[in-house]
């Protein structure tokens, strides 16, 4: 398989192609195409697997084909990632940057140590992407006026070290907060917390191992 057997928008090739991905990934090739066709997935991968891009060609690929078939002033956002580090969403969001560059895909981060107010703010303006950690998603969720009905996506990244941080009770309540998201799930070790969850979260999902 490669890139473009996916059917992506021409616009993500080339920004693969620039980014220097020439082949996909094993973690790829299996999550990419799932990914587009809808599928809930419990993927098993590692930092370094170029799992990050296995959930953001499909995100960026599903949000571009949006955004030009429905074009609205009032952009909602569309897909979000909750990664259990502020460090982790900035990794994240720089690499949608530049998968996104040229289309109609823009991200905001919603993570402490910024001001919370300009994160709202920028939202506000139209965002396709948020990434953000848990707490505060919450408090995007319950003190301020986001609508997140739009929310057709939802990663859970590095879903054990979530767990292990205690994390699982606000992971579960941004999930409830959204409209039956498709919900791709991230996790280097697959212990039996991690099965139940994904399994509470999605039916029919699919697993991937690279
Ligand atoms: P990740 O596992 O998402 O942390 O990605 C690990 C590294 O691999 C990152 O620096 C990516 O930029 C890079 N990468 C991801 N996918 C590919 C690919 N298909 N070809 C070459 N490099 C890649």
């Amino acid at each position: 398989l490669s890139f473009s057997s996916c059917n992506l928008p021409e616009k993500i090739q080339h920004n693969l192609e620039l980014a220097g991905y020439e082949i996909p990934t094993p973690v790829q090739m299996q999550a990419i195409p799932a990914a587009l066709i809808g599928k809930n997935l419990l993927v098993s991968a590692d930092t370094g697997s170029g799992k990050t891009a296995s959930f953001l060609v499909p995100i960026i690929s599903r949000c571009a084909n949006f955004r030009l078939k429905y074009p609205s002033d009032r952009k909602r956002p569309l897909a979000m990632v909750m990664e259990p580090t502020r460090e982790l969403c900035v990794q994240v969001e720089e690499q949608a940057k530049l998968l996104g560059k040229g289309l109609p895909f823009k991200t905001a981060l919603v993570v402490g140590g910024d001001a919370m107010a300009k994160q709202i703010y920028r939202i506000q303006q139209g965002v396709e992407l948020i990434v953000g950690t848990p707490g505060r998603l919450i408090d995007l969720l319950t003190k301020h006026d986001i609508e997140l009905d739009e929310v057709s996506v939802l990663v859970l990244d590095e879903v054990d070290c979530m767990l292990q941080r205690g994390f699982r009770d606000q992971v579960m309540q941004v999930f409830q907060a959204l409209t039956q998201p498709q919900v791709l799930m991230y996790s280097a070790t697959i212990p039996p917390e991690v099965e139940k969850m994904a399994n509470s979260i999605a039916k029919d999902l699919v697993f991937v191992s690279a």
